[in-house]
């Protein structure tokens, strides 16, 4: 007996044990059935055990729900949040897009070749809308002059630009 750790125990410890062992692999739907006059509330202190694990699922649960209002509630708050953040984000990229067009072209009109005009713009070749993963490509950007530029949409127009509309305005000046 002394040489086994495991057989020390007395018939209470035993019993203790058992019970412990019951409460952690009894669900709590069995404890009401054992106990099928008491409420709910007081099955749960029928085994400590299983009061404990059925009281931990309780507030577990509750927290799920809770966090699950709260991601509904910050959803919606990032919903009202983040078209901004993407702006922000879009129009530094669109800067940096723009700023790397103007200087591969050397700040001169890809059409009419004018290097001294007030105001440059950079051209998206496919649309901006209709291809929004080439909008930050800077191979699918050009450098016009305002008034080159003006002329080429007023041809155009915004919504289904491409090339080969590009090359022929080029080819018409
Ligand atoms: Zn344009
Ligand atoms: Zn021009």
């Amino acid at each position: 007996m002394t040489f086994y750790k495991g057989q020390i125990f007395t018939e209470e410890h035993r019993k203790h044990l058992r019970e412990s062992h019951i409460g952690l692999h009894c669900s709590v739907k069995t404890e009401i059935k054992k106990g099928g006059h008491l409420s709910t509330k007081t099955e749960f202190k029928v085994g400590h055990k299983v009061g404990m694990t059925g009281k931990k699922h309780a507030i577990e649960s509750k927290a799920k729900m809770r966090l699950a209002q709260l991601g509904e509630k910050s959803h919606m708050w990032r919903g009202g949040i983040t078209p901004i953040n993407e702006l922000v984000r879009a129009s530094r990229d669109l800067r940096m897009w723009r700023e790397s067009v103007y200087k591969r072209d050397d700040k001169s009109c890809l059409a009419c070749g004018n290097v001294s005009a007030k105001r440059y713009n950079a051209h998206h070749i496919y649309n901006f809308s209709r291809f929004p993963n080439l909008r930050f490509d800077v191979n699918n950007g050009v450098t016009l002059c305002k008034d080159c530029h003006s002329e080429f949409h007023k041809r155009y127009g915004f919504s289904s630009n491409n090339r080969s509309q590009l090359n022929d305005f080029i080819k018409s000046l």
